[in-house]
This record gives C-alpha cells, sequence and structure tokens, in this order.
C-alpha cells in the first residue's frame, strides 16, 4: 500500500489513506464515529449520516469491531477528537472482516484469562500494554547486541540439535536424529566455550534453550531465550562486569527509546536505571544474611540450594541488582573452575534480581585434565563429551562468560507477574500450541 499515511502521521489539511483495525464504534445518533487503530495509535473516523451517501454510511456503521479497513478523506482539526484530528471519509474499503464474536476484547476494557489470551495471541497483542512489552522486548535485543559490540564480541549462532545436555539430564527434550537419541540444546554452554577457543575470542548468542522444566511456575519456561556470552582471556570478575554492563545497557536503552511504552505499562515513573557496580556477596555472605532474617524453619547450611523464600527476602533486603559468588563446588556444573586455593569453592556466580535468579556465570575449567576429573566427579562419562574436551587439547585459552534469562530480564525490568507475558508464544507444560 503505496499512498497509506501512518494514522498518527495523518495531519490537517490534506486527503488520505489510512488503513488499520476498527476499535471502537460510537453511533450518537445523527453522527457516527469509527475509531481506526494502526501501530503508530488511532484516528476518528466522522459519518454524519444526512450529509454523506447512503452506501458509504451503511458500510461504515455495518463495520464490526476489529475489521481491517482502508479509509481514504480529508483531514480536518477536531479538538474534541481523541488526537485532535478526525477524518471525514470518501471512501472505505473493507479489506478482512473479523467475526461479530471476539475471544476477547483488545480495548482492555474487558480482562481475559491468560489462556483465554495465549490462545488469541494475535488479538491480544492488539491491547496497547501487550504491544508496549514486545516493542521493548525488541529494544532490549536490540540495546543488547550493540552492547556486545561494544566489548568486541562476535554474535555467534549454535546448534540446538546436540547430542548430550549441559545442565543435568533430567531437564532434557529427547528427540530422535535418524534413528539415533539426540536432545534439544538447554544452553549453548559447550559451543560457545568451543567458538570462545577460536580467535574469536569474545562470542554472545541470543537463541532459545530448550528445558523440559516438570513443574509450571511463573517465571520458568520450556522454551526460553538466552542471552549468551563467552570470553577469552576472562576471568568471572571480567565477565561479572560484563554482566552488568549488558543489563544496564538494556535497561538505558528502553529508559531512552521506550518512553510510550512505559507509560501504556503504566511504570513510566518508577522506571530506574540500575547503578553499577551491583554489590557481590559471596554464598556464605548469603546463606548467613538470609538465615539472621529468620525466614526460614531450617537454617541453611553449606552446599544447601537457596530456597524461594530466602531468595525473595534476601532480594527485599538488598533492594536491588546483586552477584552472589563463590559458590560451593558441588552445586554448579561440572565446566565452572574452582578456586586454585579452596577447590571447594568455584568461581561461579549468579545475578539476582530482588525477584528472582536473572543469570549463571562463571569461569570455566580449562585445564583439560581438570576438566576430564570435574566429568568424573559429576558421574559424566568423558566419552560422551569427546566432541567438546578434544578442543581443550590443542590450546584452549582461560575463559569466562554467562548467561541472561532473556524473558526473566524483561519480565523483572517490566514488574510481569508471569513470564508468559514476555514470550509470544510460550511452551510450558500443557501448551503446544499455537
Ligand atoms: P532456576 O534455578 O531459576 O530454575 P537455573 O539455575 O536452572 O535457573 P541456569 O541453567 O543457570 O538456570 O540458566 C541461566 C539462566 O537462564 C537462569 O539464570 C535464568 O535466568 C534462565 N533460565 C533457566 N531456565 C529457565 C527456564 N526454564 N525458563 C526461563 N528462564 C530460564
Ligand atoms: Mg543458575
Amino acid at each position: 500500500m503505496d499512498d497509506r499515511t501512518y494514522t498518527a502521521d495523518a495531519a490537517p489539511g490534506g486527503t488520505v489513506t489510512v488503513a488499520g483495525w476498527v476499535h471502537e464504534i460510537r453511533d450518537l445518533g445523527g453522527i457516527a464515529f469509527v475509531i481506526l487503530r494502526d501501530t503508530t495509535g488511532r484516528i476518528q473516523v466522522k459519518f454524519e449520516k444526512e450529509e454523506m451517501d447512503d452506501d458509504l454510511v451503511e458500510t461504515g456503521l455495518g463495520l464490526s469491531r476489529e475489521s481491517v479497513v482502508s479509509v481514504t478523506g480529508d483531514v480536518e482539526e477536531e479538538p474534541r477528537a481523541p488526537t485532535g484530528v478526525e477524518i471525514t471519509p470518501e471512501s472505505v474499503e473493507v479489506l478482512s472482516a473479523a467475526d461479530t464474536e471476539l475471544p476477547l476484547d483488545p480495548t482492555g476494557k474487558v480482562d481475559a484469562e491468560l489462556p483465554t489470551r495465549l490462545d488469541n495471541r494475535t488479538l491480544d497483542l492488539r491491547r496497547e500494554a501487550g504491544q508496549a512489552i514486545f516493542s521493548i522486548r525488541g529494544e532490549i535485543l536490540r540495546a543488547v547486541r550493540e552492547a556486545f559490540r561494544e566489548a568486541n564480541a562476535t554474535e555467534i549462532n549454535t546448534s540446538k540439535i546436540v547430542a548430550t545436555g549441559t545442565e543435568g539430564g533430567t531437564e532434557l527434550f529427547p528427540i530422535t536424529y535418524f534413528g539415533r537419541e539426540a536432545f534439544m540444546n538447554q544452553s549453548p554452554q559447550l559451543f560457545k566455550q568451543l567458538a570462545a577457543g577460536s580467535n574469536l575470542e569474545r562470542v554472545f548468542e541470543t537463541g532459545p534453550i530448550f528445558r523440559a522444566e516438570e513443574h509450571n511456575t511463573p517465571r520458568h519456561l520450556n522454551e526460553a531465550t538466552s542471552i549468551d556470552f563467552e570470553g577469552a582471556f576472562c576471568d568471572d570478575d571480567d565477565a561479572m562486569e560484563i554482566c552488568e554492563s549488558i543489563v544496564v545497557a538494556a535497561y538505558e536503552g528502553v529508559a531512552e527509546n521506550c518512553a510510550d511504552e512505559l507509560e501504556a505499562l503504566g511504570i513510566d515513573e518508577e522506571f530506574t536505571v540500575p547503578e553499577r557496580p551491583f554489590p557481590r556477596l559471596s554464598y556464605e555472605e548469603t546463606i548467613e544474611r538470609i538465615n539472621a532474617l529468620g525466614v526460614l524453619d531450617d537454617q541453611l547450611v553449606w552446599g544447601d540450594d537457596l530456597p524461594t523464600e530466602g531468595e525473595t527476602a534476601l532480594g527485599a533486603d538488598v533492594g536491588r541488582h546483586y552477584f552472589i559468588t563463590d559458590w560451593p563446588a558441588e552445586v554448579k556444573p561440572f565446566y565452572i573452575m574452582d578456586h586454585d586455593d579452596d577447590e571447594a569453592l568455584s568461581t561461579g556466580f549468579d545475578l539476582m534480581h530482588p525477584r528472582m535468579e536473572l543469570v549463571s556465570g562463571g569461569q570455566r575449567e580449562h585445564r583439560y585434565e581438570k576438566l576430564i576429573e570435574g566429568l568424573e566427579a559429576q558421574g559424566l562419562d568423558p566419552e560422551a563429551f569427546e566432541y567438546y574436551t578434544r578442543a581443550f587439547r590443542y590450546g584452549m585459552p582461560p575463559h569466562a562468560g554467562w548467561a541472561i534469562g532473556g524473558e526473566r530480564l524483561i519480565m523483572t525490568m517490566l514488574e510481569l507477574d508471569n513470564i508468559r507475558e514476555a514470550v509470544l508464544f510460550p511452551r510450558d507444560r500443557q501448551r503446544l500450541s499455537p
């Protein structure tokens, strides 16, 4: 449609053709208004029944909500119209008529349940808030890419069909690969390390990860978007600094370019870019602080996972993003390096938002013998990982990296209650389509 004008650009004094959805029809008797919506906003189309051609009035007032139409007419100033202008139509063309019964109300006046919304996602995302979330998601990906490039990292894409898992066997989705067992990748971990060991040195990827999580929770998906970084000649401190800079870049991009979207979500006033550096607590300090908060029935001891209630209480106490460092080696995966002076302590770290974990990372074990020992210590078969470990025999530099859960970043930034709000077509225990 070459001659189409966006509703936001329709200025008084000319003839335009606008196209979009019928948002609302207000029939006041002698006069009726059709509110037309497109991606940039809304415009009022005025039908004066007595003065206009009968066919035109009939077409205009016979429109069903959410039908797609194109309207040609003069734009005039009208202070009482929502955007200060209105169109007096010369012609109305129906491009696609909508059923009169809609499964949900895209004006957002009537709330719908999340499953109904997800079943009708196209309609659902015609609501302002839905459009805002996905505009912001796009901005976050743009800002993050730019920040990675400034950090000299090259964008890569790794395979999603793999021979082994990395983060524990129970969360794997098996598939059949020409008669052999294969899996959907849980994380690009091993592949991004192999890429960092090449002359690329610093790499990043934003792509899907697949986790066969058994439970439906508000912060777990079965297919999520991971924002991954891996850098040669980086240690855990370097990796944490880069991680902070990427998270802050995402917030800055949204603060600079998404004012309208933040307003549509009702969070424009409280939106703030987190300040660097983020505080760092060792795992030991973390469990001491959680114990001191007195929210758990049993005191935490060294080696325990952090229960959600403990994480939430500590998050409220810290009140901002913070790192948990120096985790017990036994709770971190085999590829994480331990501290040289204390093998019970790993270089693994997590970045926490007050509400939940956002990132896991660490320095990686780059010494071949230690890597094999680590695999064996976790009951994994080094033979099965030979495709990965062989590169460590041909000059693997020290390296470190991390993974941000993309949807968790969006969810925490935008104060969403459920992670599914941040995904177009979420995959969970019940949901495989659309
Ligand atoms: P959690 O303990 O919260 O389930 P995890 O420690 O198992 O997360 P990692 O393997 O550390 O997850 O993955 C790195 C990041 O990817 C996490 O910090 C999180 O932000 C995100 N992530 C992991 N699993 C999921 C999931 N099932 N759904 C959404 N995001 C996820
Ligand atoms: Mg983790």
